[in-house]
């Protein structure tokens, strides 16, 4: 079954303070919420990871790291493996977000190991991907995200690709304040879905998560969640204010 998801991707913001801070925050309001209607997914820095695994509730609660090593274990000075992620507790992991792309020089090849090493140790991947300004302005955003799911995901079994959790997210709105209007978030979710059903069929395309990323926030989540094929929000700056998250949640 297709799950409506609102996560919160922090960056590298936050002092531990604050963050347990605004996680405990973030909790108390989830826990208490009566109707809510979306799983709710905490994308916090490393050093916060076990303790905010500790501090919130797992049934309504999912922690994820921001990133993972593309190798298993050894001799890799400051990298992070998905196995020590999931020893602390976090069922996710976000991966091929296009800050690391572009930073951190991740391409396909990377990112593929990284959604490999996720899955085997039992993290959904949160897989991001989105075209450039110029890649949409000459009309190649299609060809560019197709190549991307394509390149970092479409070598998995179907049972294995089940388990991931899609981000598009326009790189044009990524902490630019100008966000997809509803309806390109639409067509580009829905043609995402075509390829997804091409290569796993229709029951596996209808029960994958698809969340838009991209300036989202509380004035245009209600617009953005309300196409068809928008399954939540993947959130940035939004994310650091409980007040703004949990009116994204609400949007759902
Ligand atoms: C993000 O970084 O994943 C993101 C969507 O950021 P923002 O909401 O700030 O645009």
């Amino acid at each position: 079954m297709r799950q409506h998801i609102v996560a919160g991707n922090w960056k590298m913001n936050t002092s531990l303070e604050e963050g347990l801070a605004l996680a405990r925050d973030i909790n108390a309001r989830v826990t208490t919420h009566e109707t809510l209607k979306a799983r709710v997914i905490l994308g916090v820095p490393f050093i916060h990871l076990t303790q905010v695994v500790e501090l919130v509730d797992p049934n309504r609660i999912m922690v994820s790291a921001q990133n993972c090593s593309a190798w298993e274990a050894g001799a890799y000075t400051g990298e992070v493996s998905a196995k020590m992620i999931r020893s602390g507790g976090a069922k996710c992991v976000i991966i091929g977000h296009s800050e690391r792309r572009k930073y951190f020089s991740e391409n396909s090849d990377v990112l593929k190991l990284k959604v490999n090493l996720a899955l085997l140790n039992q993290l959904k991947p949160i897989f991001c991907f989105g075209e450039l300004l110029e890649e949409r302005n000459n009309n190649s955003h299609f060809d560019v995200v197709k190549n991307q799911i394509k390149d970092g995901l479409f070598h998995l079994e179907a049972d294995r690709f089940r388990e991931v959790i899609l981000a598009y997210e326009p790189v044009w709105a990524i902490g630019t304040g100008v966000n997809a209007t509803a309806g390109q978030a639409q067509e580009m979710h829905q043609f995402i879905r075509r390829q997804i059903e091409e290569k796993y069929g229709l029951q596996v395309a209808d029960d994958t998560t698809i969340l838009y990323g991209g300036s989202c926030n509380p004035t245009n989540a209600g617009d953005l969640f309300k196409n068809p094929d928008v399954d939540g929000g993947l959130i940035g700056g939004a994310s650091l204010k409980a007040d703004d998250f949990m009116a994204i949640v609400d949007a759902i």
